[in-house]
């Protein structure tokens, strides 16, 4: 990697800690999620960053996937989840953190196994070391709590405008011998009161284009020439469609849907509906350093 590159990640990696910090600050219990989603992401564009995916607000059972439509009138409450992405040009970290917003000794709990499982993580984590041994000391730090790491959520290498570009952070020994190399990687254990799996719920406000394709209509031509040039391979949502175009934006969004050319993120929801509580980080790993960007 590049001089440059790493100057950009650890940038990208300084704005999103402060966007957590920031959102540390700010929410409240009954605080609208419109309104902490958008302070969130104007805060980040204040720094000199770009969302590089729509902030995550994710509660209780729904353990991710959950974004704001630009007229929702939810508030935040129970055991929230803020999963928080910047980028700059397309060089990305990748952080969250789970709130507990109704003093509830479990949402403490699962908090708590989540930060715990991502600190033991980081400590392990490191070149030549194994994928599966990074996995048993996050599962560990989560049973030893009596409380289940969620299997099918895991950890991934970043690269370039690719938030997920390919290699798995298990969450849980997968006896699968694979040795970390040098590269970018999201941390993000889950922990659960549930049955430790997620499945796909209701669809989300979150898109990512999946493939090229036409659209017949001029003004769909526009706002999808729009979304290739803003946001090219990474997640956004409806709620930024309806800010830049307004509701003719989401007829577009639909047409654009309907041609095939977008993906539709489905919400993630525990399959034993336990809460979810989620800490992430990112990590740059070089021959010569391990950063975590995000700390
Ligand atoms: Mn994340
Ligand atoms: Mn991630």
């Amino acid at each position: 990697m590049q001089e440059e590159e790493i100057k950009k990640l650890k940038e990208a990696g300084k704005i999103a800690k402060q966007a957590v910090n920031y959102a540390r600050e700010i929410i409240k219990p009954g605080m609208p999620l419109l309104e902490i989603a958008e302070k969130i992401e104007d805060k980040i564009l204040e720094l000199g960053g770009k969302p590089a995916f729509p902030v995550n607000l994710s509660i209780d059972e729904v353990a991710a996937h959950s974004t704001p439509s630009w007229n929702d009138t939810k508030n935040a409450r129970g055991l929230l989840k803020v999963d928080i992405g910047v980028h700059i040009e397309g060089y990305i970290a990748d952080n969250a953190f789970s709130l507990d917003l109704e003093n509830s000794e479990e949402n403490k709990k699962l908090i708590e196994a989540a930060e715990k499982a991502l600190e033991k993580a980081l400590e392990k984590l490191d070149l030549e070391v194994n994928l599966r041994e990074v996995g048993k000391v996050i599962e560990k730090a989560i049973s030893i709590r009596s409380l289940q790491a969620i299997r099918n959520l895991s950890g991934h290498s970043i690269e370039r405008y690719n938030l997920h570009s390919g290699i798995t952070l298990p969450n849980y020994d997968n006896s699968k011998n694979l040795e970390l190399k040098p590269g970018l990687y999201a941390i993000e254990p889950f922990a659960t009161s549930g049955l430790g799996s997620v499945r796909d719920g209701k669809p989300s406000e979150i898109y990512v284009v999946q493939k090229t394709g036409n659209v017949r209509d001029e003004f769909s031509r526009e706002v999808l020439k729009f979304i290739l040039e803003e946001y090219k391979t990474l997640p956004f949502c409806s709620r930024w469609i309806h800010k830049r175009f307004g509701s003719r934006g989401l007829l577009a969004l639909k047409r654009i849907e309907e041609a095939g050319i977008l993906h539709n993120y489905a919400q993630l929801i525990e399959r034993g509906v336990g809460k979810v509580a989620q800490a992430e980080h990112t990590v740059l790993l070089t021959i010569k350093e391990k950063c975590v960007t995000t700390l």
